[in-house]
């Protein structure tokens, strides 16, 4: 069954959003924004003109400008939708241009590195509240995004703690009009808990595809005809944007580097059961491995469809990641 958004608003959150960087998140919130009435005015901003260009055939937003500072000008929140490594060069284009009380907030998959970039560089008029939404795809780009993308998936949020409530409480009614669940968090905890569930994990199919093409014992031709399901799964997360992924490791390093020495830990005990013959040990972990799957099914965070991921956008989108 198709994820659905609920009943637009009656009164726009927000009479002037800007979002800058109109790919794959920007172009799927600006999209549910403006079918769910969060906005009067939709500013989109991207440093290029080609996507730009894309964004506007797509109809996306009202006003659409290669300059970020120009952007913000008039906007009452602005949403930093660029891979996390853009986040200084963008805070210190639009911090002079900031209408008085703007809100400033985010999406990048990282936020403890994107906090301590951003705040220094706003004015103290300016209001940050940082967020992440736990929902994606492995493609980019604005003909990437679809409205329905945060249906039922969490956004977090991150405020430091000097942020102000009012500001808090108005991009958490965003993400609520757009069908987000909204989580409070801090933003190291936010950066381990992610670093396992979504980064660790991607750096893993990275590493395995990455691996597999490498081989020289086996052919990549022979990779591709014969890729398994599970080799098949670790190529869509490995075919991620680079730019995004890149970006992620380097301002999560420390809680990456956390999580991937467990991760070590954990293989080299696999590593000793494989060759010591432990068959009553590598059963009770895939069974309690199992057992996290069928938690996250029954959360409605994933399907138990076995085509999982394989279906086009909108037809419950199974394949949205973070
Ligand atoms: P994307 O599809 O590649 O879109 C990023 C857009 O930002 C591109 O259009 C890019 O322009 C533009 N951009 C880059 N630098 C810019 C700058 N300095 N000023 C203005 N625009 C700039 O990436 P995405 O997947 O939407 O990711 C965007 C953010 O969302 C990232 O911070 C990521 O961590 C976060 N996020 C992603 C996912 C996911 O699954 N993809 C999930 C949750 C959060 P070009 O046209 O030149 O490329």
């Amino acid at each position: 069954m198709a994820e659905r958004l609920g009943p637009p608003l009656d009164e726009p959150i927000f009479d002037e959003l800007a979002i800058i960087g109109i790919g794959l998140i920007g172009s799927s919130l600006a999209r549910a924004i403006r079918k769910q009435n969060g906005a009067r005015w939709i500013v989109i901003a991207d440093a290029s003109d080609e996507t730009l260009a894309r964004a506007e055939a797509l109809a996306l937003g009202d006003r659409y400008t290669a300059d970020v500072t120009e952007a913000v000008r008039g906007a009452d929140c602005v949403l930093l939708c660029a891979p996390v490594g853009a986040t200084g060069a963008i805070g210190r284009a639009i911090a002079p241009a900031l209408k008085h009380g703007a809100i400033v907030s985010d999406v990048g998959s990282v936020k403890g590195a994107v906090i301590a970039e951003l705040e220094p560089l706003l004015p103290t008029h300016a209001k940050l509240v940082p967020a992440h939404p736990v929902a994606g795809t492995e493609q980019s780009g604005p003909d990437a995004g679809f409205a329905t993308l945060f249906v039922n998936r969490w956004s977090i949020l991150t405020p430091p703690a000097s942020a102000d409530a009012a500001a808090v409480g108005k991009v958490r009614a965003l993400w609520e009009a757009i069908g987000a669940n909204v989580e409070i968090m801090g933003a190291a905890h936010h950066d381990l808990v992610l670093a396992i569930t979504s980064h660790v994990p991607h750096l893993i199919a990275y590493n395995i595809v990455g691996t597999a093409a490498d081989l020289e014992d086996v052919t990549q031709s022979e990779v591709m005809k014969f890729s398994a399901g599970g080799f098949r799964d670790f190529t869509r997360i490995a075919a991620s944007d680079p730019t995004m992924w890149r970006d992620v490791f380097l301002h999560n390093k420390e809680a990456v580097l956390e999580m991937l020495g467990r991760f070590s830990e954990d293989l080299t005990a696999l590593q000793r059961m494989i060759r010591r013959g432990d068959g009553d040990g590598l059963f009770d972990l895939f069974t309690r491995t199992r057992a996290i799957r069928l938690g996250i099914v029954a959360q409605g965070q994933e399907t138990a469809a076995p085509d999982f991921g394989r279906r086009g956008p909108g037809e419950n989108a199974p394949g949205r990641r973070a």
